[in-house]
């Protein structure tokens, strides 16, 4: 894991250790399962949406600090977005962690998706980054189970 030193920011380190809207989900109207058998990461996404918009999401799972960090921006970032503008998001941050910040035009806009960036240097670790949107794309698509492998 030494490989990681670099990886772990004081963000990615926060949100793995303490996730945000981590539990379940009460009236969810969405839900799909995850895992990343390269890394051993699982999560069961669930979320409620009110008319097209995401209202809430919340995940549940276990799997390492970067998929739990992941997750756990992501569950704040996309309340009150479309599903195409998930998929949008996810067009931008997927570039951000395969090809990096410099591939990424307007890297302020990403927030605080900013800090996976790192991730790119990792192959590995792109896979545990996407996870949580994997599965949150695959609940707004209709749920169901999704693999990254
Ligand atoms: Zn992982």
């Amino acid at each position: 894991m030494s490989e990681l030193s670099d990886l772990y920011q004081e963000v990615i380190l926060d949100h793995g250790k303490r996730p945000r809207n981590f539990g379940k989900l009460e009236s969810a109207t969405h839900r799909a399962e995850g895992r990343n058998p390269l890394c051993g990461d699982h999560l069961v996404l669930e979320a409620r949406l009110d008319g097209d918009r995401v209202a809430e999401a919340r995940f549940v799972g276990d799997g390492c600090a970067i998929s739990k960090a992941s997750a756990s921006v992501m569950t704040g970032l996309v309340k009150g977005k479309t599903a195409a503008e998930v998929d949008a998001m996810f067009q931008v941050f997927h570039r951000l962690v395969t090809e990096g910040p410099g591939a990424v035009p307007d890297l302020e806009a990403l927030g605080k998706l900013a800090v996976f960036g790192g991730v790119h240097e990792f192959p590995t670790r792109v896979k545990c980054a996407s996870l949580a949107w994997h599965t949150l794309r695959a609940a707004l698509a209709g749920g169901g189970t999704t693999s990254t492998e």
